[in-house]
């Protein structure tokens, strides 16, 4: 008999310290643990699960201070080398320690200490009867563009980035799904992961997936899941049994070990980028996982992101558009621009608007009036001695939510009742000044009594389930007039609507940040394209002061083409991205002076040839929370050269040691 003799893993563990870390296994020889096993060690004093990224003879770590890991969780199959790199990856580009890039993308339930959860799924998942017959059901008919895009996702082999360009309701879903099914056909193991932006999307798709692929088991990954669901789910993924996979960001680190193909659905919407922690692209990761694995992906947008665009106009991507509607009869809705300054609007609506949706009632259809401002007003005002409601604990105003009864800071959430009278000179009338989506659902309610009238936002919709209630009930029809945010703007095809209003889109066009015309443009045709989708005749009507606007002017013409054009030649003009790539250093101090002083030290502290530092500048919301914001631009032309910086700076700033709070984000969006 071998006696058990001990082995070195290594293991990296979510914590900002930049290593992985030596662990003793006693074990017989051939039962070391493997590569991409979860572990159980102490660390810190803590008892926590950490993945094992290396097996070996030996350590640096002197003998008394090695410590003996506690459990190694044999009965889940290892993560893969391919996994492994994808994580490695994602950790490298964005400057992050690998652990802090994969253990928090794994279920909960496998981070415990114990294992029964795991336990419990893994018996779950044997019992479960998989169905395994890929063959799809009631295909319609595919018009020959749709056919070609098909044809040409489903067919690719190896790595081969597609750009979906489809106008709003050309039926990119539809391709997606006959795409898919070539794939399913094909492969007999092949697993599939689509992802959309955002999680109110994902009963529409599922419902789609799962009327076209009976006989497939789908696993669905999103925030909104319970821990068992969620540790369910991603078994079937990591076990290869689910083989199509529907997510939100967070999925693109799932375990995948058959993956063929890749969606992207509506691949500009922002919401692929994660804000916090680990600042990653979820497109971008997707793409680089489709090279590793040399597998076609496939990214659908109306109005494509300028970096897929200018990926599509160079070749690097194959451009499929879609030009028209796929519903027979459906067109895409007539565009007319109502000008504010010469039809005041009353209630935040202009005559015309409130003609229009007098006429959708009286015809038994359904309209959308899209404002992307939550809250009753943006600010309340004393008229008599100007105070306005600031926040006291950031740059920014308490949004008055009336029905609630409450002053709410959406910044840092701080909350009070609406003061009686004005803090500083006891005047009793407190206007509220400006409109969210609240005030405007009470106007409509003045205009018309008889309207069943739906505000969708993130207020209304803050139960579980609570939001895909109040899409369901528009889907019914038992909604005449909908009312809300972008929430409402993307992807839903509602097909009783013919008429969508928008009330105030100006303020995007003055905005300092170079995207946000880029923005602005995708969201109005986003919200445009809502309309219409069943082939009833449908407008699109803008209110605005600035008619003249180009911007107004392309989405009048549904013009992507030209607009993304011009856009991107203004982007090579002014050496912005995408032909320029960037990274931001944030700073956060109690105070501001403290933020630009560690900013500054940071910008000398390594050379930096061929890299552009910019001077250190307060964030546009300099306080956030009583906590002061600075941050500081780095640019480069060239990729490479900036990562090649960025690593060494990193390690500069971390021996830095400073009090300071810092973080840095590598292809920042909001700057
Ligand atoms: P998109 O995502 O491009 O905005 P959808 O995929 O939601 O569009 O499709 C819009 C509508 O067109 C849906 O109601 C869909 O069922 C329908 N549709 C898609 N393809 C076809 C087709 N080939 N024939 C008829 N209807 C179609
Ligand atoms: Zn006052
Ligand atoms: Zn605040």
């Amino acid at each position: 008999m071998n006696n058990p003799r001990p082995c070195i893993l290594q293991i990296a563990i979510d914590t900002p310290l930049n290593a992985v870390f030596d662990y003793r296994w006693q074990c017989e020889d051939d039962q070391r643990p493997q590569i991409g096993q979860l572990a159980l060690v102490s660390f810190a004093r803590r008892e926590v699960v950490g993945l094992i990224v290396g097996v070996s003879d030996e350590t640096d770590v002197p003998v008394d201070k090695l410590k003996d890991a506690l459990a190694v969780r044999s009965q889940l199959s290892p993560l893969s080398a391919k996994w492994l790199a994808l994580a490695g990856f994602a950790a490298d580009y964005y400057q992050r320690p690998l652990g802090e890039v994969a253990l928090p993308g794994l279920p909960k339930n496998l981070r415990v200490l114990t294992t029964v959860a795991l336990d419990r799924a893994i018996k779950k998942l044997a019992k479960l009867d998989l169905p395994h017959d890929p063959t799809p059901a009631n295909m319609p008919v595919l018009n020959a563009q749709q056919q070609a895009a098909a044809d040409a996702i489903g067919g690719a082999q190896g790595f081969k980035p597609s750009l979906l360009y489809g106008v709003t309701g050309s039926g990119k879903t539809e391709v997606y799904l006959q795409a898919c099914a070539q794939v399913l056909a094909r492969e007999p193991d092949g697993q599939i992961l689509i992802l959309v932006p955002e999680i109110n999307l994902t009963p529409q798709l599922e419902g789609n997936i799962r009327a076209r692929f009976p006989g497939v088991m789908l696993a669905t990954l999103h925030s909104s899941l319970s821990e068992g669901e969620r540790m369910l789910h991603w078994l079937a993924a990591h076990e290869g049994k689910a083989r199509i996979v529907l997510g939100t960001r967070l999925a693109i680190l799932s375990s995948l070990p058959h993956l063929k193909l890749i969606v992207i659905d509506e691949e500009h919407d922002p919401s692929y980028k994660q804000q916090e922690g680990l600042r990653y692209s979820a497109r971008d990761l997707a793409v680089w996982r489709a090279w590793q694995l040399q597998i076609p992906i496939v990214l659908g947008s109306a109005t494509p992101s300028l970096e897929s665009w200018h990926h599509a106009q160079s070749g690097r991507y194959r451009l499929l558009p879609l030009r028209e509607r796929a519903v027979r009869n459906a067109v895409l809705p007539t565009v007319k621009l109502i000008d504010m300054e010469r039809d005041k609007p009353q209630d935040g609506l202009t005559s015309q608007l409130i003609a229009a949706i007098k006429q959708r009632m009286q015809r038994g259809e359904q309209s959308l009036l899209f404002l992307n401002r939550r809250g009753y007003a943006p600010v309340i005002c004393c008229e008599s001695c100007g105070w306005i409601s600031e926040c006291t604990r950031c740059t920014s105003f308490m949004v008055l939510h009336r029905p609630e009864h409450r002053l709410r800071c959406h910044h840092c959430s701080l909350e009070m009742r609406i003061p009686r009278h004005c803090p500083t000179c006891g005047n009793v009338d407190l206007q509220p000044l400006g409109r969210g989506t609240q005030r405007v659902e009470e106007g409509l309610q003045a205009l018309f009594p008889e309207a069943r009238v739906l505000r969708i936002d993130a207020d209304s919709t803050r139960k579980k389930g609570s939001a895909q209630e109040a899409f369901d009930t528009v889907h019914r029809g038992e909604v005449d007039i909908l009312i809300g945010t972008q929430m409402v703007a993307k992807g839903h095809d509602f097909k009783k609507l013919t008429l969508v209003g928008i009330l105030n889109p100006d303020t995007a066009l003055f905005s300092q940040d170079y995207r946000a015309s880029e923005r602005l443009f995708a969201q109005l045709m986003q919200v445009a394209g809502r309309a219409g989708r069943a082939g009833i005749p449908s407008e699109v009507l803008i209110q605005t002061r600035y008619p003249q606007h180009p911007l107004y002017g392309a989405v009048v013409h549904h013009d992507y083409d030209h607009f993304a054009s011009a856009l991107l030649e203004e982007r090579e003009q002014a050496a912005l991205p995408p032909y320029l790539f960037q990274a931001l250093l944030r700073a956060e101090a109690r105070e501001l002076a403290m933020a630009i002083e560690f900013l500054n030290l940071a910008k000398d502290c390594v050379e930096h040839p061929g890299i552009t530092i910019n001077d250190p500048i307060p964030m546009t919301m300099t306080r956030v929370h009583n906590v002061d914001r600075a941050q500081l631009l780095v640019e480069s032309s060239s990729r490479p050269a900036l990562q090649a910086f960025l690593k060494e700076w990193m390690q500069a700033l971390c021996e830095m040691k400073s009090r300071v709070k810092w973080s840095l984000e590598v292809d920042p969006l909001d700057i």
